[in-house]
């Protein structure tokens, strides 16, 4: 099968409608598949496909307002387009306050510190580290509970016996933008008096109950990170309905200023730049455009990858809003003719960067795996699922081809599983 490199460079460099925000990278050719590359045979790819890769869209728009900032000289500190971006998610979420920050861990910090989160907070363990980091900063101590295998988001079953005197809160993360069992965890939360909040870095445009998520808990945080679905370059907000809360997270992202030369309560800087502002809000304007993009690679996918034994891609509930912004794979060891981690390399030997998220759980990372060797026994299934999770490149960078190809290298790499493992292990390892 052949990839004409010339019909994918080709792709509109500015095009705001449908497909052709898809831009490839011109110098990205895809060499035909006669031998894969952990046999000697050529990269599929000659540039590195990484997962994550940002979605820029929407760049004449951009332009303009990056103009527009210049003109103004005003470039941080609640300037016109942080409120215009502020005002955009807060009415796009139908929530009341949303203040922007300079990235989600900052944002989760600032939100732990403003609910007066203290000695001991639950969390899954199966999340990017940045969740129990924020806590750990604030010298909060994150004690992980285990996960759902069905969802891969935390279980509320498993809380129950983790709360100590010193638990103060639980805060869950709508993994992969998959919202977690909210009813369960606030239920289970006000039987045992304790806060809840959410990570929702993965979750901006997606629903649950049929509400787009931002207004569950007492407050959400989402990512605008390059990487995430909706970026800011660096960013993310705090939403929320609570009025009070609201005001003490102004104030605490700006060092407690209240106005000129009034400082009224502790703080620190959070704040979002105008050009940072300015990325989000272009991005916002054609959200649906890349979520039909990010829709479309799902499908491709899912079509691609069909019938190879012992894969499965996580469903997104179709009753809800979704961004499709992770492309998840499941292996499973026990009917795959690869597991996840010999995957894994031959899509890197092609040039295919896919990632092992959030493997192997933050309980295994450091500091938390020194503080507490034994938390394993707690969290059997996120030991168990854990190490079966790959997950592709998708977005808007991210082109039909290139997607065809990838389920070609995993299907011939799982049709060859036997030479595969013994190329495998005669690999010098790097
Ligand atoms: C990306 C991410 C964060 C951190 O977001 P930044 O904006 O990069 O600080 C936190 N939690 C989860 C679950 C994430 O995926």
């Amino acid at each position: 099968m052949m990839f004409p490199s010339a019909q994918l460079s080709s792709a509109s460099q500015h095009g705001h409608s449908g497909r052709s925000i898809n831009i490839m990278q011109p110098e990205q050719a895809i060499h035909p598949l006669p031998t894969l590359a952990i046999f000697g045979g050529k990269k599929s790819f000659s540039q590195p496909l990484h997962v994550g890769r940002p979605n820029i869209v929407n760049r004449d728009r951009f332009l303009q307002r990056v103009n527009q900032i210049l003109d103004n000289r005003w470039l941080t500190n609640n300037g016109p387009f942080v409120q215009e971006f502020e005002r955009n998610i807060a009415s796009f979420l139908g929530v009341k306050h949303c203040i922007s920050i300079c990235n989600a861990t900052i944002a989760l910090e600032i939100a732990i510190r403003a609910l007066s989160l203290k000695g001991e907070v639950i969390v899954p363990s199966y999340t990017f580290i940045a969740t129990a980091h924020a806590l750990q900063w604030q010298e909060v101590t994150p004690v992980f509970a285990d996960m759902d295998p069905r969802t891969y988001n935390i279980n509320p079953d498993t809380i129950d016996e983790l709360i100590t005197p010193r638990t103060s809160g639980i805060i869950g993360v709508h993994l992969w933008g998959r919202a977690c069992d909210t009813a369960a965890i606030e239920t289970l939360a006000a039987r045992r008096g304790l806060t809840v909040m959410y990570d929702a870095s993965h979750a901006f445009s997606c629903s649950h109950l049929g509400r787009k998520i931002g207004s569950f808990g007492a407050c959400e945080v989402f990512s605008f990170h390059a990487t995430k679905f909706l970026n800011s370059f660096e960013g993310g907000a705090i939403v929320t309905n609570n009025d009070n809360l609201a005001e003490k997270i102004r104030l605490m992202c700006n060092f407690g200023f209240k106005g000129y030369d009034n400082v009224i309560h502790p703080g620190t800087n959070g704040k979002m730049t105008e050009v940072c502002a300015a990325m989000g809000i272009s991005s916002l304007e054609v959200i649906d455009e890349t979520i039909a993009v990010n829709q479309q690679n799902y499908r491709q996918y899912k079509n691609g990858l069909y019938g190879m034994k012992g894969l499965s891609l996580i469903e997104y509930d179709t009753a809800e809003s979704n961004n499709y912004q992770y492309i998840v794979l499941e292996v499973d060891p026990n009917t795959a003719a690869l597991n996840r981690d010999d995957l894994v390399k031959v899509l890197h030997a092609e040039n295919v960067l896919a990632r092992k998220y959030f493997w192997p759980g933050c309980h295994n990372m450091e500091p938390y795996r020194s503080y507490n060797p034994h938390a394993h026994f707690l969290l059997p299934q996120t030991e168990r699922m854990s190490p079966r999770i790959v997950v592709l490149p998708t977005g808007t960078a991210v082109g039909c081809d290139e997607i065809a190809r990838i389920c070609e290298i995993m299907k011939s790499a799982l049709d060859q599983a036997c030479q595969v493992r013994s190329a495998l292990e005669n690999r010098p390892t790097v």
